[in-house]
């Protein structure tokens, strides 16, 4: 099977500026294969040279090679997979999908499409954080499961760089639908060094996880708050302590990923974690964000993609209450059309095709009933309508949509206006024609 890794987003040369390869994105979210298939969204996240890449090719490799015992191989670079590397040359901060989504099928018989997501971000350099923290946000809200890549263990800095979106997290919770900002987060813990208190795997990061995020009276209010907040934005929190990947790696120049390079152990937990993450039953359906209870769409994917990026470039912080002006504006957006639609169908419903007159009464009577319909609409489909108070905006675009219905009615009664007296002058004249005749 071919394929090869597509940049998505790009970090414009010599700029702060991000770009998106649109084209690219769509050529993928739009294949035929898996056109009316749910997505699910993999992606991982972290600092630099932290094994993110290397990873993502496992799994790749693990979905190149489905259903075969011996998916792994002998070697876990493949050919063309995301670019993994040794040396301490300047990264590009962007993200990168790789072009070939795949299909899995649920014990339901539901089919999930996978598309493998991988990121670069520093998180560590201040002069590039901003970047950083703007990969990792469009990240979360992209994905549907994120890899959360660690090195030796859990920090409260890994949980502060992840406080911008849970805090995001409990302000969305507002729009009272009940559902969580974010999906699945895993922790995957590289190097764990405390294996002789807390041994490698799942089980055991599951109870690491559950201390590091324990809210404990003696602790400060402010590191209290991080971890009720991150409880409530993630749908699932999940994590796995992986061994170290051997010296050979580190210090093996020609190191390629050969498996007799790595140790033992590491590839042991490898063949555990990687089926385990893309078991079929454990791919979560990427969400919308714009409608409620339905898995996001393609093009809602990309247009997140598009605002997402324009809302940086335009130098608007990308700040917990940014991000959520940002997501409840995109759905008061899609309500907003939708709503339209509604109007335009129930005018369109009584024009006229025999060209009788209507009279402005008829049509202002008809607007009206329509408006109402359409308004309805938008309150029933956008989850941020209940709640102006905290989100301003969707009050903002249902005024937008009253007006543009106004402009619209008044155009309507201007044409048929028109239209009638083409109508008579066009009878007038015949009939003049009729008697001179
Ligand atoms: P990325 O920048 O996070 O995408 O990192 P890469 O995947 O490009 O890998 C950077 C270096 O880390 C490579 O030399 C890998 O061999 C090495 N590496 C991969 N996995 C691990 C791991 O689990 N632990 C350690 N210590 N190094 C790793
Ligand atoms: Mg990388």
């Amino acid at each position: 099977m071919g394929g090869h890794v597509v940049p998505i987003v790009v970090q414009k040369e010599g700029s702060r500026e991000f770009e998106l390869n649109e084209e690219a994105l769509m050529s993928v979210l739009h294949r035929p294969e898996v056109r009316d298939t749910a997505l699910c969204v993999v992606s991982i996240a972290g600092a630099f040279r932290k094994g993110k890449s290397f990873f993502m090719n496992c799994l790749l490799k693990y979905c190149m090679n489905k259903g075969s015992p011996d998916w792994l191989g002998e070697q876990l670079q493949p050919i063309g997979g995301f670019v993994w590397r040794a040396g301490m040359e300047r990264e590009t901060t962007g993200i990168s999908i790789w072009s070939e989504p795949f299909l899995f099928t649920k014990s339901t018989g539901e089919k999930v499409a996978v598309i493998l997501m991988d990121t670069q971000g520093t998180f560590d350099l201040e002069t590039s954080a901003q970047e950083s923290t703007f990969i990792f946000a469009l990240t979360l809200l992209a994905s549907s499961v994120t890899v959360y890549n660690l090195m030796n263990q859990i920090q409260e800095d890994d949980l502060m760089n992840l406080q911008t979106f849970s805090s995001y997290g409990v302000l969305a919770q507002e729009n009272s639908h009940g559902t969580r900002s974010f999906q699945k987060l895993i922790f995957l813990v590289r190097d764990w060094s405390h294996s002789f208190e807390h041994d490698f795997g799942h089980e055991e990061g599951k109870n690491v996880l559950e201390k590091v995020l324990k809210v404990k009276e003696e602790q400060e209010p402010g590191k209290q708050r991080l971890r009720q907040g991150l409880r409530q934005s993630f749908e699932e929190l999940e994590c796995y302590l992986m061994p170290h990947i051997g010296t050979s790696a580190l210090r093996d120049r020609n190191f390629k990923g050969h498996l007799e390079q790595l140790a033992p152990l590491f590839v042991e937990h490898l063949k555990l974690l990687v089926p385990r993450l893309l078991a079929p039953e454990n791919l979560v359906v990427k969400r919308s964000c714009v409608t409620l209870g339905m898995p996001a769409t393609a093009d809602e994917l990309v247009e997140l993609f598009r605002t997402f990026i324009k809302f940086f470039n335009d130098g608007k912080l990308v700040q917990a209450t940014s991000m959520v002006e940002l997501i409840s504006r995109m759905a008061s957006e899609a309500a907003r059309k939708r709503a339209l639609d509604v109007y335009r169908e129930a005018m369109d419903s009584i024009s006229n095709p025999d060209g009788e007159d209507l009279q402005a009464a008829v049509l202002v009577e008809h607007h009206f009933a329509s408006r109402e319909k359409a308004l309805a609409v938008y309150a029933k489909e956008n989850p941020y309508a209940k709640n102006c108070a905290v989100f301003p905006i969707a009050d903002e675009i249902r005024e937008e949509l009253k007006s543009e219905m106004e402009e619209m009615i008044v155009v309507t009664i201007r044409t048929n206006e028109e239209e009638q007296k083409a109508r008579s002058s066009c009878a007038a004249a015949s009939k003049k024609a009729k008697k001179a005749y």
